[in-house]
């Protein structure tokens, strides 16, 4: 079976299997035609890239569109260069945190943001109409822009409430883990305008990831012993397209996939009063730091794009994902790991301990994750069974099920391509959550 899977995140697909040039030659035609003008193209550093790049970038001209090539670059880079050349659209190669065999195309808007469902549809629509190129005199121009990476740690050292001659002076020790991704690119040389020491692990230029690139604790065993090796401050760890930043403490334990947005919040939340905007999968930690600084919480269905449009429906000041993706709109409207870091690095110098300390300060919860196969039973109808029998409780519905009771939530979802639903719970224990998980576990079955 073909991998490929076309969704509002993007056309993904393993190279050679699915994500061949006819596909990328047909996906990339309607989008020129669904964007027309000009369109920035950057890239993450997987060895599929170039190829990739080049089929990309080959059928933009031929539909006669002027494309501005940015390179190797993170997908925040790609964003924030589309809005400032004011192009009509963006792509970004890169299947982020999939592994090697991986690519894909993520498109963006002409605001530089993910493209919402509704774009994407009529996006869609042009597929099959879209076979059609122009003459060879109107072929479009191709202009290399290798500015794009210092004007994004231009735009991330001017941040509002980042001090970075108060963070020069702390000269902070920090190991970096890019995973051999973009992120080696522009990470190293962002923390070193921050002043900092940087011990490189896993920065070498060759897009080939040693591990599995996800920044889960389970592939980050040998970063957090070398943080703790190497007395360090602070671990940072980014995915192999920088949208996503995962710490370690300077004991070289995780610092939490859900305490990097819970700390943004908690940091932005400090200096001013507003709106917080994730998703219905991030943890419960939001709410308590938002009640704290009698701010609201809203959250959105899973998805950059989604938590983006709740974020400027009610004009958020801060959003993100619990997977370690920060929104910081006063810089733009994406998940970003370069503002993370910013955010991260003034939090730490203001708080004046350790990160680990700093950890202790946030609320403690735990989650649990389980995916149950419901074989040839309908995944829609388990769901709805759950929302009657459940119907009394505090329920959300915009994406799958989600049930928040006292001591715990639960969110269900089923999955577009395999016959599973999602589980996810958050509890005050580790106990707690996996408790709950077998329980919702024998109510599927
Ligand atoms: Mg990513």
């Amino acid at each position: 079976m073909s991998t490929l899977m076309v969704s509002v995140s993007g056309i993904r697909g393993i190279v050679g299997d699915g994500l061949d040039p006819n596909t990328l030659v047909k996906y990339v035609s309607a989008y020129a035609d669904y964007c027309g003008g000009k369109i920035v193209v950057g890239r993450d550093a997987r060895i599929t890239g170039e190829m990739v790049y080049h089929l990309v970038v080959g059928t933009l001209l031929a539909k006669g569109i002027d494309v501005v090539d940015i390179g190797i670059t993170p997908t925040p880079t790609v964003l924030l260069t589309v809005s400032k050349l004011k192009a009509s659209g963006g792509i970004a190669i890169s299947a982020s945190h999939n592994p090697n065999e991986w690519n894909a195309l993520k498109l963006l808007n002409n605001k530089g943001e993910f493209m919402f469902p509704e774009e994407h549809k009529d996006y869609i629509d042009l597929l099959e109409k879209s076979d059609n190129y122009v003459s060879w005199d109107k072929i479009g121009k191709l202009t290399v822009d290798n500015t794009a990476l210092q004007s994004h740690i231009n735009a991330v050292l001017s941040m509002q409430y980042i001090d970075v001659e108060a963070i020069k002076k702390r000269k902070f020790r920090v190991l970096l883990d890019c995973v051999n991704g973009a992120g080696v690119y522009v990470m190293p040389q962002l923390l070193k305008e921050f002043g900092c020491e940087v011990i490189e692990y896993d920065c070498e230029k060759t897009g080939i990831f040693t591990r599995k690139p996800e920044p889960l604790p389970e592939n980050l065993i040998g970063t957090m012993e070398s943080v703790k090796k190497h007395n360090v401050d602070i671990g940072i760890v980014v995915d192999p397209d920088v949208d996503r930043l995962v710490l370690i403490t300077e004991k070289g334990e995780t610092f939490g996939e859900e305490n990097t947005i819970a700390q943004a919040v908690k940091f932005v939340l400090s200096k001013e009063k507003g709106n917080s905007v994730v998703n219905l999968s991030t943890t419960r930690s939001i709410d308590d730091i938002a009640k704290a600084n009698n701010c609201e919480v809203f959250r959105s269905p899973v998805g950059e794009a989604n938590v983006v449009k709740k974020m400027k429906e009610v004009n958020a000041i801060i959003g993100g994902e619990g997977s370690g993706g920060v929104i910081f709109p006063a810089l733009h409207y994406g998940r970003d790991a370069l503002v993370g870091t910013a955010i991260i690095l003034q939090h730490l110098l203001e708080f004046g301990g350790k990160l680990s300390e700093l950890k202790a300060e946030l609320p403690e919860y735990h989650i649990a994750k389980a995916k149950i196969d419901v074989g040839t039973k309908n995944p829609d109808s388990l769901i709805k069974s759950l929302e009657s029998k459940y119907s009394k409780q505090n329920i959300n519905t915009d994406d799958g099920l989600r049930i928040d009771f006292e001591d715990h939530w639960v969110h269900f979802r089923k999955s577009n391509t395999e016959p599973i639903i999602r589980c996810i719970v958050e509890a005050k224990t580790e106990l707690k959550a996996q408790e709950y998980i077998e329980k919702y576990f024998a109510e599927l079955n």
